[in-house]
């Protein structure tokens, strides 16, 4: 195990992918060499240590290089229990010193043109670039944070590109009308409702369309999951224009998982000319969670917030990361997930807090059974003071069974309570457990609805392919949309 990293080396050193002079192969021996032992170095060229209080965060499986995924424990990470989540440890450490607040700082992806190559030479020029006697002079006599603040003159141009100028800076969206029925429902204070549709395990639209059009007068937006669990379906965007052509307002979630930073900007052009005016970044289920044969599991290209970073710069100013300039640049309001349950609430509300920096302005969270620890995470949004900077939905899924509710406590980022679990335990036995789900919903939306003035400005429904429940959920909590027209009974599909 590396001295500083508590951790092990995830997969083994990447090597340069070209070839390279003597002199930098000998200066790459010389760092691996030292920086193997002290961090379990993986050679990935872009180092970002400083930031990260001294831990590797090329440790964690998916590759994330902006803090922690859903799935973070303080045990183990979930993706291979076999080892701490990287990423808590960052955290803890960077809370530890008092140098939390350097996470915020939005970091970019690998720049594989230096992936497997040493460092040093980038940070030599820095220190010549600042004058070399004058950062010596100062890493010597200084203390504290004029120390670091040589520090950060040699390293930030390291580990900012110009490509990226990445900083911790909230940045607001460049525009003020809204641009979906999303964004205008906030706006205009209402308590949004969206819900999630399952997209089909198949080329047939059938029920799907059906679904779309049995939850579209009750809802403002109907969410399309991408891949979730790591697990083909049909694709996002194309529900998504299936959605539009039905006259409803789609949500496109997108995985980092599945995206290089090429697809990524290709797809946002692609789904926005054909009319999706929502986007929802999320980092992606590990294949872990997946069927076998399992796709790639040891590095991500993208997380969500540097997803988030691209698409709000594609947006506001017009450009790829490459920086070619978009004559036309998309329109969309860009979301993020919200993990209340994921780590620790403060920890959750920094990493929340980054996302909106980036250009997050919803948050749909993951789902929601402990209305008192929802608070608790909502107080640490409120100290970072960012409440008023992003619109909040808050997720719930109705179970249908004692087993559903348990297996929902072995899904990464959600908790149920055990009052919760003995009730559906009861009606499970008495035969009445799906009532009691919906009860048990019932009741969730309406807490969540009275945090209204605090913070919470919707409610996300993700019914798991339970989808005809929706509408009854959303008129006995008392939700239905402005402006809402009882669709004309059509048999069965109507609900209760
Ligand atoms: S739990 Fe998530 S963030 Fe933590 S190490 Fe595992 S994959 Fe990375």
């Amino acid at each position: 195990m590396p001295i500083f990293t508590p951790g092990r080396r995830w997969q083994p050193a990447y090597s340069p992918f070209k070839e390279e002079p003597l002199s930098h192969k000998l200066m790459e021996d010389f760092e691996y060499m030292l920086k193997g032992p002290l961090f379990g170095c993986r050679m990935c060229g872009n180092c970002m240590l400083q930031e990260t209080a001294f831990i590797c965060p090329m440790e964690c499986p998916k590759g994330l290089r902006n803090g922690p995924c859903g799935g973070s424990t303080p045990e183990h990470c979930y993706v291979d229990k076999t080892r701490p989540c990287i990423w808590y440890k960052i955290f803890e450490r960077s809370f530890a010193m008092g140098r939390e607040e350097k996470l915020l700082e939005v970091l970019p992806p690998l720049d594989w043109e230096k992936v497997g190559e040493e460092t040093w030479h980038d940070v030599i020029n820095c220190i010549k670039v600042n004058g070399t006697g004058k950062v010596m002079k100062s890493l010597v006599l200084n203390q504290g944070e004029d120390r670091w603040k040589t520090w950060d003159l040699i390293f930030r141009k390291v580990r900012q590109p110009d490509w990226w100028q990445g900083d911790d800076k909230y940045h607001a969206p460049a525009y003020t009308e809204p641009v979906s029925d999303l964004e205008r429902g906030f706006k205009s204070g209402e308590f949004v409702v969206a819900c999630e549709i399952a997209p089909p395990l198949s080329m047939s639209t059938k029920k799907l369309i059906e679904n779309i059009k049995l939850v579209k007068p009750y809802v403002t937006a109907i969410n399309f999951t991408d891949n979730a669990s790591a697990t083909p379906r049909m694709t996002s965007w194309a529900c998504s224009k299936f959605a539009i052509e039905n006259g409803a307002e789609p949500v496109m979630q997108i995985a980092a998982r599945d995206r290089t930073r090429a697809s990524l900007q290709g797809e946002i052009l692609g789904a926005t000319a054909m009319g999706v005016r929502n986007v929802l970044c999320v980092t992606g289920d590990s294949p872990v969670l997946a069927p076998q044969p399992r796709g790639r599991m040891d590095i991500n290209d993208m997380d969500a917030i540097q997803m988030i970073w691209i698409l709000r710069r594609m947006r506001d100013e017009g450009h790829y990361l490459d920086g070619r300039e978009i004559k036309f640049p998309p329109k969309f309001f860009l979301g993020a997930a919200g993990s209340p349950f994921a780590s620790e609430p403060k920890f959750q509300a920094l990493r929340e807090q980054k996302k909106v920096n980036a250009g997050a302005q919803f948050f749909q969270t993951n789902l929601v059974y402990d209305i008192e620890r929802m608070e608790i995470w909502l107080n640490e949004l409120a100290k970072r003071d960012i409440l008023d900077k992003v619109y909040i939905m808050i997720g719930i899924t109705p179970l249908k069974s004692f087993k559903m509710a348990r297996f929902m406590t072995q899904v990464p980022g959600v908790v149920v309570p055990q009052t919760i679990l003995d009730r559906m335990e009861a009606a499970d036995k008495a035969g009445n457990a799906q009532e009691e789900g919906v009860q048990i919903a019932l009741e969730l939306a309406r807490k969540i609805k009275s945090y209204e003035n605090q913070g919470i400005h919707g409610l996300h429904i993700m019914p798991v392919g339970w989808e005809d429940i929706v509408p009854r959920i959303v008129t006995e909590a008392d939700m239905l949309p402005k402006g809402f027209a009882r669709p004309e009974p059509k048999g069965e599909m109507v609900p209760a």
